[in-house]
């Protein structure tokens, strides 16, 4: 649209008497939409019909979730790399006593850093013993789940965990995980390496079958037939008894007291930053101290409010959607600004550096974990740095004065209210 296009399309909507959303939205496009030649919608304002209407194929569900990409906000512009996969589509492994499905580099290019796998356990079952080249962290969504551990000076861990908990498993280090009941357990876990898969890790049992027997028998001491009935074929998943007491099942570990936590009350943690439009809660190596190599946030966002505007220096985000729906928008160089929406079981990826907020759109509070490969959590947020310059710097940049700066939020308050 030209400038007098522009003019026109605002003096028009004035005279129609348009709602306040209306007025606010036409506001906005009078300083959106920045580029040259401009994109957005805001360009066929004078001919909806025929420049931003989809006529051909489609899927109306599919577009439905995505108003972003079907009308991206007029700062649009450029695209960058897809950083946005789910869960939802991801291709389900099911095995009598579980499921899994994972999104990791293969599927998801951008996300270099962390691959990520959604599984369930029912009641009793069994994510085989096994171990793997790259640490694990694991934040429980739904159920209750016992896990077992040994660290690398030999001692045990036997945990119950439940929704909101997390675990983390070094590298190397082998563990299991069972559901318990009444209703098993989901989880997502995340993996500090994006090409690690599920499918690969070293599994207790088809290790034990591709030893020659004589070995196995001499490696535990008792005589190689003892061994005969051993599966040939990995497990897995499987279906085990549900088990027992916790301080039964410890004790039978021979479990001492000793050795770091592997597990995180997340949920239950005091919050770092909150304010009345949200809650941040923090576990990293200064909380959690064995989380060496994964700093996670746990962000609470009230209908309307904002993670407010901010990146993060030290990593790149990997992000877990567990409840509500909300929109964020990336911006680099170039200038590129990618706008998506995001779901419950969906994933997204942001470069190091890169500043990002998340809005929350729907009518229930949106929890979200920001995941990154790093020791500890680091942020940069874009108030804290303005009102911790010059005002005046500031007021040259922006051409505001320096009496609304002064309004503007100090410390950084994580979730903005509405
Ligand atoms: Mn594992
Ligand atoms: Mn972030």
């Amino acid at each position: 649209m030209t400038e007098s296009g522009r003019r026109e399309f605002l003096a028009t909507a004035t005279m129609l008497g348009a709602t306040a959303a209306v007025a606010t939205a036409a506001r906005a496009q009078r300083f959106g939409n920045p580029d040259s030649p401009p994109q957005g919608a805001v360009n066929a304002a004078d001919n909806p019909g025929t420049t931003n209407t989809v006529v051909g194929p489609q899927n109306p569900a599919l577009a439905d979730q995505f108003p972003s990409a079907i009308s991206p906000p007029p700062t649009d512009v450029d695209a960058l790399p897809m950083f946005w996969a789910s869960f939802n589509n991801a291709h389900k492994r099911i095995q009598n006593g579980g499921w899994a499905r994972q999104v990791s580099k293969k599927d998801f290019a951008i996300a270099e850093s962390i691959a990520g796998v959604n599984m369930h356990l029912s009641a009793g079952g069994i994510r085989e013993l096994h171990w793997h080249q790259t640490a694990e962290w694991s934040i429980m969504t739904r159920g209750r789940c016992r896990i077992t551990t040994l660290d690398a000076q030999g001692r045990p861990r036997v945990e119950d965990v439940e929704a909101g908990d997390l675990w983390y498993f070094p590298a190397g280090l082998p563990h299991s995980l069972q559901g318990l009941g009444p209703q098993g357990c989901e989880f997502v876990l995340a993996f500090d390496d994006g090409s690690q898969s599920e499918n690969n890790t070293l599994l207790l049992t088809e290790m034990m079958a591709h030893f020659p027997p004589e070995v196995i028998g001499k490696n535990f001491g008792v005589a190689a037939d003892a061994f005969q009935n051993i599966p040939l074929h990995p497990r897995w998943i499987f279906q085990g008894k549900e088990p027992g007491d916790l301080a039964a099942d410890r004790e039978a570990s021979g479990v001492a007291q000793g050795g770091e936590p592997v597990i995180f009350r997340m949920s239950r943690s005091q919050p770092v930053k909150q304010t009345a439009g949200g809650v941040i809660r923090i576990a990293d190596s200064t909380n959690f101290p064995i989380s060496k190599t994964i700093a996670a946030a746990m962000v609470t966002v009230k209908p309307g409010a904002l993670r407010e505007i901010h990146w993060h220096p030290n990593a790149d985000e990997w992000q877990y959607w567990m409840q509500g729906q909300g929109r964020m928008t990336v911006f680099d160089t170039g200038p590129k600004a990618t706008t998506m929406d995001f779901h419950p079981g969906d994933i997204g990826y942001v470069k190091k550096s890169l500043p990002h907020y998340i809005e929350n759109t729907g009518h229930e509070d949106l929890v979200f974990f920001e995941l990154f490969r790093t020791d500890r959590y680091e942020e940069v947020s874009l108030s804290n740095w303005l009102t911790h310059l010059p005002p005046a710097l500031v007021a040259e940049h922006l051409n505001i004065d320096v009496a609304t700066i002064a309004r503007f939020p100090k410390g950084g308050p994580g979730v903005v209210p509405v």
